[in-house]
């Protein structure tokens, strides 16, 4: 095992230039979710280039893409590269984790003789929002796959990270309109009603779980300032520790809005978006993960159940499998975490890529024990049978 994983570290030493390059070219070039193809293109041909047969447009998505590699007949792990970007550009480092996952594939094709098992190397597009993951296990992507991986950038360090499940509901309301000052009881306001949601979410908050979140915002809040407003329209989202527990939350938000309808005369309908499961880590082999990041002097804990936490589609895939998604530090404390504006520096910065060929060691030494060590296997998998979360 210590010489398979010199040798591994070896490679991507040995690509290190090459990845950072990449990197920082997809950086330059931020693309939205569904549009990556620059980044996409250099993802792939990079694969290609270290002997990779590289199958585009998976599942129909045109900026997904897939390879595998190694010896048939043993176990398959997954490495996950996301590289979408936001409106602010590369704030949340999607170009760190497709460049982490790169250089792990490479030094795993490159540095590991008779690698024990295979490797899928899957490009994940529109993380942000359009849960690619999402639609790439729906449609077989990680088919016959036994455990799935992938790091993300952060302002700290920890080996498991507690995303919250999601649900995105659109309400609207349809009133009547009437003139508002000539004859205001002849309509009904739709506007009204959304106060009347907003101010009922506010109050149901008391008695949401820890860690539960509402958020929403009004896209349309009326026709003109002389007219009872006909339609109004708003977006939630509900979070949740489980995604059982959120579509609790959600579908309270959805009886708010119609008692809203029932008091202003309005009628009311929703649609749900799509939404994301909350990640059940698996902590046999975020654990080892930790261990190799350990032997490069770097603690990465496990994260506190309690953190502030955002979303992920990794969180699905932690349903369908034995998964990890640790975060890896690019930016100290208050200089800025993802989203921001002020992380989109550090997310092409000479200590970010630094980090970023760190994990990719210690993402390629976990893979490569899945691959060769069926006791970890077992374990990582018995863990995931035992899950209780929903
Ligand atoms: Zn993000
Ligand atoms: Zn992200």
């Amino acid at each position: 095992m210590k010489s398979a994983h010199a040798g591994i570290c070896r490679a991507i030493d040995e690509y290190k230039d090459a990845a950072v390059a990449i990197s920082h070219e997809i950086h330059e070039h931020p693309e939205l979710k569904f549009e990556e193809r620059f980044a996409a293109g250099l993802l792939t041909q990079a694969a290609r280039d270290f002997g990779l047969q590289v199958e585009t447009g998976v599942g129909g998505l045109e900026t997904a893409f897939r390879a595998e590699f190694g010896k048939s007949g043993g176990p398959t792990v997954a490495i996950l590269a996301e590289y979408d970007a936001l409106p602010n550009g590369h704030s949340c480092g999607h170009n760190l984790i497709a460049c982490a996952a790169l250089a792990a594939v490479a030094g795993l094709k490159n540095g590991a003789r008779d690698l024990p098992g295979r490797i899928v190397f899957l490009g994940t597009p529109a993380e942000e929002g359009g849960g690619g993951k999402i639609i790439l296990l729906e449609r077989g992507a990680l088919k016959g796959v036994d455990a799935a991986m992938m790091a993300h950038p952060f302002d700290g360090e920890a080996c498991t990270m507690p995303a919250l499940a999601t649900r995105h509901i659109i309400i609207s309301f349809q009133g009547r309109a009437a003139h508002a000052a000539v004859a205001p009881w002849d309509g009904s306001s739709a506007l009204s009603a959304m106060i009347q949601l907003f101010q009922s979410v506010d109050a149901a908050r008391l008695h949401l779980r820890d860690g539960a979140r509402i958020h929403g915002i009004i896209t349309n809040g009326g026709q003109a300032v002389n007219i009872i407003p006909e339609r109004t329209e708003c977006q939630f989202l509900a979070r949740g520790k489980t995604s059982s527990y959120t579509k609790e939350i959600a579908d309270r938000v959805i009886r708010c809005a119609e008692a809203a309808a029932l008091a202003t005369g309005t009628t009311m309908s929703h649609a749900a978006v799509g939404g994301y499961k909350n990640m059940i880590n698996n902590r046999t082999l975020a654990h080892r993960y930790a261990d190799h990041s350990e032997s490069f002097g770097v603690r990465s804990p496990e994260a506190p159940t309690d953190a502030p936490t955002g979303s992920t589609d990794m969180g699905d895939i932690s349903h369908a499998m034995p998964a990890i998604h640790p975060v890896f530090q690019v930016a100290k404390r208050g200089e800025g975490t993802c989203h921001e504006d002020a992380f989109v520096r550090h997310t092409d910065s000479e200590y970010g890529y630094a980090a970023m060929i760190r994990v990719a060691k210690s993402l390629a030494m976990t893979a490569y024990d899945l691959l060769a060590d069926p006791e970890l296997m077992k374990a990582a998998k018995a863990e995931f049978a035992a899950r209780t979360e929903s």
